[in-house]
């Protein structure tokens, strides 16, 4: 009986079928990295019960006949049942319906749902217009065919099949509107297709190939050439990591990437280990260049693959990554690892802790070593991942101080972006303290009137990420240097003027909790300068948390009033004619102004306009 495929998988396949994705050879790859996955189970299943892991065992099969044009894909590994195969190649991971909320239009969505979700089954029918899968699971005596024909839906049927293992037979569409399907039955093609995606494939990939012989003897010229068939391995066997970085070129690290489903774009970085010592280890470590679309949800699994001595233990070790380099995707493989470590023993094993610190060691110099040799890639990276290295900085309270040299931030005096060790490199000896304004914008920052209160040769951190403050009150300095908000400078007490304060303060709000006259200010009549901890954006940010207790948290202001503008000599003399009316409209504007100023909102804008034109007219 035919079934219906799920919504979701439905929509994939389409998209396969009229493919608007052009590369469509990747389809042998994506088969044949299930059947390494179907091998590594059985190994790993034989390796644990005590079971006689013959090798010869383990093995791909690549068969073709051009008189059916068909290509099968054939392992001896774990196979599927029924139940299996309806829930397999039925449906996608749950993970990937995510993706469904989103629009699938451009070849470059299509390209990123195959990296990031290993759709790599659905691949099938980019080439083929029906596609068969006979399997038989280990250990159980029923074997079975699904079948499905243009994607329209599917049929599973009790079968036949000796041994345990897969079969997927793809019966290849005809060749037309410019695509040679045909070429896929080709010898030479499949090789080059398994060389160029699947020669590190540990288990070996055959194939029956044509090979020719001379032979001597042969008085018949004719025959002298003689042609047979020959049951050849094509790929080299040998794990990426476990070749030597000189004989790998940049295309086998990026399509090792592509090929574990890492990610679709190149990565930007990796880094190739291989330690030696009571512990060892070898390992590659991509860094990607872009964050996965469901990076910043609780969707996002980190984690690295962890082989034991080239069996495969685990897809996604998280324990293997801190939480600030959660971004970095690869393997591991260490003899020192028992293969019978289990999740819940992962996190005690001695062996383990020691490989996740240098390889979270290694993942913090490759990247400061980006910032000093290679900033433009690293600025690439930051952009995608500088939330998480604040995120992280901030929830360990600051103690993670070796992020710091991480983070990147805008400066009055630079055009570009400067790390803290930079700033600080810079710093006059005089200057006490690194300054800081926040605001939402840069260009907002870089015309903020508080920023004339820093001297000309000291430079000032431009703060416009959300984040950025709360992350510096945390980890409070930087090498001794504390942090300082150019808000929070400490005015000359001796300007303070008690009748003004007096007069005015009461007709101010309560978070308003001073008043003070400068000389300092440039053209601007007023500004907010603060007191104690909060700042006006962080008051702003915790505004926006929805439901938080800390909805109600204000920064302490203190409303700074130029003493050279024109709005300090009005308010001197409505103070001189005592008139009350003036005083408390001209402290009304003033306070908004310094409200604007600072992006907030007002609390009557009639009445402050109202109060702007009396003062017009
Ligand atoms: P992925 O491999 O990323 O999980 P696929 O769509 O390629 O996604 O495959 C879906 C599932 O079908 C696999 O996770 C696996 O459980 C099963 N499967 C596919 N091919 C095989 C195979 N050759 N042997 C056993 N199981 C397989």
């Amino acid at each position: 009986m035919k079934k219906e495929f799920k919504a979701e998988a439905k929509r994939v396949m389409d998209l396969m079928i009229n493919s608007i994705y052009t590369n469509k050879e990747i389809f042998l790859r994506e088969l044949i990295s299930n059947a390494s996955d179907a091998l590594d189970k059985l190994y790993y299943k034989d390796l644990k019960s005590d079971k006689e892991t013959d090798k010869e065992k383990f093995y791909i099969k690549i068969k073709t006949n051009k008189d059916s044009r068909t290509i099968s894909v054939e392992d001896t590994g774990i196979g599927m049942n029924k139940e299996e195969m309806e829930n397999n190649l039925g449906t996608i991971a749950t993970s990937g319906t995510a993706l469904f909320r989103n629009e699938v239009e451009s070849e470059s969505d299509v390209e990123n749902l195959i990296g990031q979700f290993g759709v790599g089954f659905y691949s099938a029918f980019m080439v083929a217009d029906k596609v068969e899968v006979l399997s038989k699971k280990d250990g159980e005596n029923d074997a079975y065919l699904w079948t499905s024909e243009n994607a329209d839906g599917y049929e599973i049927i009790p079968s036949e099949k000796e041994t345990n293992g897969t079969i997927i037979t793809l019966f290849l569409k005809e060749d037309k509107d410019g695509e040679n399907y045909s070429d896929f039955l080709e010898e030479y093609r499949l090789r080059s297709l398994i060389e160029k995606y699947s020669n590190y494939i540990r288990y070996p990939i055959k194939m029956n190939v044509t090979k020719t012989k001379y032979n001597e003897e042969e008085k018949d010229e004719d025959k002298k050439y003689e042609t047979y068939v020959e049951e050849e391995v094509l790929n080299s066997k040998k794990p990426i990591w476990k070749r030597n970085k000189k004989d790998l070129t940049d295309d086998d690290y990026i399509n090792f990437y592509r090929d574990q489903h890492y990610g679709f774009d190149e990565p930007l970085k990796w880094i190739h280990l291989n330690i030696e010592g009571a512990v060892e280890f070898k390992a590659i470590l991509y860094i990607p260049k872009k964050a996965p679309f469901d990076y910043y949800s609780k969707d996002y699994k980190k984690g690295l693959e962890l082989y034991s001595n080239g069996v495969k233990i685990m897809d996604r070790a998280e324990e293997l990554l801190n939480e600030e380099f959660s971004f970095v995707k690869g393997v591991v493989d260490s003899e020192s690892i028992s293969l019978n470590i289990s999740r819940e023993t992962l996190q005690q094993d001695r062996q383990l802790r020691f490989i996740s610190k240098q390889i979270n060691k290694k993942i913090e110099q490759e990247l400061k070593n980006m910032i000093e040799k290679d900033r433009e890639n690293y600025e690439i990276f930051y952009n995608q991942f500088k939330s998480q290295l604040k995120m992280s900085l901030y929830e360990s309270y600051g103690a993670k101080k070796e992020l710091l040299d991480l983070l990147l931030f805008n400066s009055k005096k630079h055009d570009k972006l400067v790390t803290l060790k930079e700033y600080k490199e810079e710093m006059p000896s005089t200057q006490e303290y690194i300054y800081y304004v926040t605001s939402d914008s840069l260009d907002k920052a870089k015309n903020l009137p508080q920023l004339s209160f820093v001297d000309e040769n000291n430079d000032v951190l431009l703060f416009t990420d959300q984040m950025d403050e709360f992350v510096i009150k945390m980890v409070r300095e930087y090498e001794e240097k504390e942090f300082k908000s150019v808000s929070q400078l400490d005015e000359k007490e001796d300007e303070k003027e008690d009748e003004i304060y007096t007069k005015i303060k009461d007709i101010l709000p309560d978070d308003v909790v001073d008043i003070s006259i400068s000389e300092n200010m440039g053209e601007n009549p007023v500004t907010f300068m603060q007191k104690g901890d909060i700042s006006i954006d962080m008051e702003k940010t915790l505004s926006r948390q929805p439901n938080s207790q800390a909805n109600g948290i204000k920064a302490q202001k203190v409303l700074q009033i130029n003493k050279n503008s024109k709005a300090y000599n009005l308010f001197n003399k409505a103070l001189e004619s005592e008139n009350k009316d003036e005083i408390k409209k001209i402290t009304n504007i003033l306070y908004n102004q310094a409200r604007i100023i600072e992006g907030l909102d007002l609390d009557n804008p009639t009445e402050y306009v109202k109060d702007i034109r009396n003062l017009l007219e």
